[in-house]
């Protein structure tokens, strides 16, 4: 079993916190004001003639140290929700405050560079570089980061990669790679500008039950010792129980908001969980 998390520690030693918010969560709970606040908000899409309405109003408040799963049908707006919260798309109206600050009215630099600088993205598909390390595939967000040196990024690249326990496999490609692995770069990748909030879209959906925990008690590391704010989307009932609160979506609005009353600890259902050594994986 991998506990290697590297405890609190600061991969770019520049950690931006957001104003109000309460630096470390290990105590749980949230204080402070939102660290997105959405009032309104709406996404539309033109196709030809006819027009999709996939958000239609969606109000929410998240506050610095949340952990929200995201749930609802297909076709309910969670993913057009993710894109305008990731800042890679813009709403059609409403507002959109990320940490004080209105980005739904952001140039597409400013959005980049909130993107780059404020916000780690985890996907299902894991998205890495097929014939690039595990090190420079973690390394890639900091090329856009001004005043990084080589020596720093790989510095910063493999710290993130020793907190989410592949120390061991910088220079190992992804084919050389398990799924859970892998998914393990990408949230090394996502790590490595020290985001404050990280958006995770189905990161489970290609993974087994044992490797699917082991993720998602990376993310609870992340945001119980870390304090970074994570937003969940998954089809998972029993993934959803992982987090603080639910978010369930119907029709492109919110249809449900509660917390999560008894928040299961993927570390205790690792500990009675038996663990089944692939083959093929065994000699990586
Ligand atoms: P979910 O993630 O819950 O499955 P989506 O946000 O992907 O929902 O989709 C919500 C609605 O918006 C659906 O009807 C979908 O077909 C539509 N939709 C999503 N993205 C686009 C797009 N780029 N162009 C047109 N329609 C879209």
């Amino acid at each position: 079993m991998w506990h290697a998390y590297a405890r609190g520690v600061d991969i770019t030693g520049a950690n931006a916190r957001p104003e109000g918010g309460r630096d470390c969560h290990a105590c749980g709970g949230t204080s402070g004001s939102p660290l997105i606040s959405v009032r309104n908000l709406t996404r539309t899409y033109q196709m030809g003639d006819v027009q999709v309405r996939a958000l239609r109003g969606v109000s929410l408040d998240v506050m610095s140290g949340d952990f929200i799963s995201l749930t609802g049908p297909s076709g309910s707006g969670k993913s057009t929700f993710m894109n305008l919260l990731g800042c890679l798309d813009h709403p059609t109206s409403g507002v959109y405050l990320l940490n004080g600050r209105d980005v739904a009215h952001f140039s597409r630099e400013q959005l980049a560079r909130v993107r780059n600088q404020e916000i780690g993205f985890v996907f299902q598909g894991f998205h890495l570089l097929p014939r690039t390390s595990a090190l420079e595939n973690v390394e890639l967000p900091l090329l856009y980061a001004a005043g990084v040196s080589g020596r720093e990024r790989r510095a910063r690249a493999a710290a993130a990669l020793e907190s989410v326990g592949l120390g061991t496999l910088l220079r190992h490609h992804p084919n050389q790679l398990s799924g859970g692995q892998q998914q393990r770069v990408a949230i090394a990748r996502a790590l490595v500008n020290n985001p404050i909030l990280l958006l995770a879209d189905e990161p489970t959906g290609n993974l087994d039950s044992r490797t699917s925990i082991e993720v998602i008690e990376i993310f609870q590391h992340l945001n119980t010792e870390r304090g970074i704010t994570i937003l969940l989307v998954t089809h998972e009932p029993d993934i959803a129980e992982y987090a603080r609160r639910l978010v369930s979506f119907r029709d492109g609005r919110v249809c449900v908001d509660r917390p999560i009353v008894n928040q299961r600890s993927a570390h205790s259902d690792l500990a009675v969980m038996p663990v089944e050594v692939e083959p093929e994986l065994a000699a990586v």
